[in-house]
C-alpha cells in the first residue's frame, strides 16, 4: 500500500469513528462541528491539536466527502470566507501558540466570524500607505482612524486590521498587524451600498480602540510581511476554488445556451466556446495551484488565478446578458439588503452583471494584480518606487 492508500485509510477509520461516536442525525450542529475539529477532521493541513492532523491538504476532499454522504453538517465555508480563507492561514503561520488555540476553533466552526480591515479611504492598492494608528500607551494599543470597504464587518466578531505603529519609518517598515474585537466600544460600523443595491460591506470608525498586547499577530513593525501573507491567501480563497467543470458562472450561462435554443446566434456561440475552453483552462490551473499550496505557501500564481477569475466573471456576465437581451435588462430590485453570502447563482443575470464588476476591484484591483505577475512570475523590470526609504510621515497625501 502506497503512503496516500495509508493516509486515506487512516482518516476514513478516523471518520467511522466520529461518526459513531456523534451520530449526525442526534447530535446538535455545533457539537458535532466542535467535535470534528478535535477529531482533526476540520482542515486536515493544519497541525494536531488545531483541527487537523498535519496531512497533505488533497486529502480534505476525502473527508469532506465521507462526512457529506453521512448527511453531516458542514460549517458551510462562504459564511465566514474572510476567517476560513485569510484570518485562520495568518494566524496558524504568525500566531503564538495561545492565539492559535483561542480562534482557531470557533472561527472554523462559524461561531466567530471575521472581516478584514485592510482598506482605507487613500490605501486600497497602496496599503502600505495606510493612515490608521495603533499607539501603545503603555497598557494598550489604542487605534484611531478609518477603514472602508470592510465586507461583512456588520456581523463579524474579530476583524484583522493593520495599523501604523512607527510613523517614522518607511511605510512597508511602520506597520504591525492585529485582531481586532469588532465588539469593543469605539468600533462604529456604518453600511455601504454597492452598484446592486445590497451593502455586503462597511464603513468602519475607530475611535480609541484598546487591543491588548496580546491581539498583536507577529512582532511590532512587521505588519507588512504578516498582511502579504493575508493578500496571497485572499487571491487563492477568490480565485482558486475548488469547482466541479461547469461549476460558477460558466455553468449558468451555458445552461440557459442549451435550455433556450431560440436565443442562439453565430457570435455568441463562437464567443462562448471560446470561454468555455478558457474557464476549463482557468478550473485544472486552479486544481496545480492546490497542489502547489499542499507544498508550501501560496505564490504569486495566486494573484494569476485570481485575475483570470475576474476577467472570466465580467465576459461571461457580459454575454449572458446580450444572450438574454432586454430579459437580461430586467434587474429591478434596489432594496437595500444585507447578504451572509455573495452569489451569483440563482439570481438575475443583471444582478450576476452588476456584481461581477466588484471582482476585479475586490481583494487587488485586476491591475495591481497584473504588476505582480509581470515582477514576480515573468521578472520584468520593476515600477520605479519613489517612496521606498522615506519615512511615512514625510510622504505627500
Ligand atoms: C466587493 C468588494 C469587497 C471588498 N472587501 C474588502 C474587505 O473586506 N476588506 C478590505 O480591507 N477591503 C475590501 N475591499 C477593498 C479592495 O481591496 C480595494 O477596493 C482595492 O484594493 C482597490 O483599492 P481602491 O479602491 O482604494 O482603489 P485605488 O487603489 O485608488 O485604485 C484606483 C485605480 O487605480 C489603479 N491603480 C492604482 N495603483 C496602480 C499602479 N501602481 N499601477 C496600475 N494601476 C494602479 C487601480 O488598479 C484602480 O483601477 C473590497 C472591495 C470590493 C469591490
Amino acid at each position: 500500500m502506497t503512503g496516500t492508500e495509508e493516509m486515506i485509510k487512516d482518516l476514513t477509520r478516523r471518520v467511522e469513528k466520529l461518526l459513531a461516536e456523534y451520530d449526525p442525525a442526534r447530535t446538535d450542529r455545533l457539537e458535532f462541528l466542535r467535535a470534528r475539529f478535535d477529531a482533526g477532521l476540520a482542515w486536515v493541513h493544519f497541525p494536531e491539536g488545531l483541527g487537523g492532523l498535519g496531512l497533505p491538504r488533497e486529502l480534505q476532499a476525502h473527508v469532506d466527502r465521507l462526512l457529506a454522504k453521512a448527511g453531516a453538517p458542514d460549517n458551510d465555508p462562504r459564511r465566514n470566507g474572510i476567517g476560513l480563507g485569510m484570518a485562520a492561514p495568518t494566524i496558524l503561520a504568525y500566531g503564538t501558540e495561545e492565539q492559535k488555540k483561542r480562534f482557531l476553533r470557533p472561527l472554523w466552526t462559524g461561531e466567530e466570524i471575521w472581516c478584514q480591515l485592510f482598506s482605507e479611504p487613500g490605501a486600497g492598492s497602496d496599503l502600505a500607505a495606510l493612515a490608521t494608528r495603533a499607539e501603545w500607551d503603555g497598557e494598550y494599543w489604542v487605534v484611531n482612524g478609518q477603514k472602508v470597504w470592510t465586507s461583512g464587518a456588520h456581523k463579524a466578531h474579530w476583524g484583522i486590521l493593520v495599523a501604523r505603529t512607527d510613523p517614522e519609518a518607511p511605510k512597508h517598515r511602520g506597520m504591525t498587524y492585529f485582531l481586532c474585537d469588532m465588539r469593543d466600544p469605539g468600533v462604529e460600523v456604518r453600511p455601504l451600498r454597492q452598484i446592486t443595491g445590497e451593502a455586503e460591506f462597511n464603513e468602519v470608525f475607530l475611535t480609541d480602540v484598546r487591543i491588548p498586547d496580546e491581539h498583536r499577530l507577529g512582532e511590532r513593525g512587521q505588519g507588512w510581511q504578516v498582511a502579504t501573507a493575508t493578500l496571497m491567501n485572499e487571491r487563492v480563497a477568490i480565485g482558486g476554488g475548488d469547482i466541479p467543470r461547469e461549476g460558477g458562472m460558466i455553468g449558468v450561462v451555458a445552461d440557459t445556451w442549451r435550455r433556450r435554443p431560440e436565443l442562439r446566434r453565430p457570435d455568441l456561440h463562437a464567443r462562448l466556446m471560446r470561454l468555455w475552453v478558457e474557464a476549463e483552462v482557468a478550473r485544472l490551473t486552479g486544481k496545480r495551484l492546490r497542489q502547489k499550496l499542499a507544498a508550501g505557501q501560496p505564490g504569486p500564481e495566486g494573484s494569476a488565478s485570481k485575475l483570470t477569475f475576474a476577467r472570466l466573471s465580467q465576459q461571461l456576465s457580459g454575454l449572458e446578458i446580450e444572450l438574454l437581451g432586454e430579459e437580461g435588462l430586467r434587474y429591478g430590485d434596489w432594496t437595500m439588503k444585507r447578504p451572509d453570502i455573495v452569489v451569483f447563482t440563482g439570481k438575475d443575470a443583471g444582478y450576476r452583471y452588476l456584481r461581477a464588476k466588484g471582482n476585479s476591484i475586490e481583494g487587488g484591483t485586476s491591475e495591481i494584480l497584473r504588476n505582480i505577475v509581470a515582477e514576480r512570475v515573468l521578472g520584468l523590470p520593476p515600477e520605479p518606487r519613489v517612496d521606498k526609504n522615506v519615512p511615512w510621515k514625510d510622504l505627500p497625501r
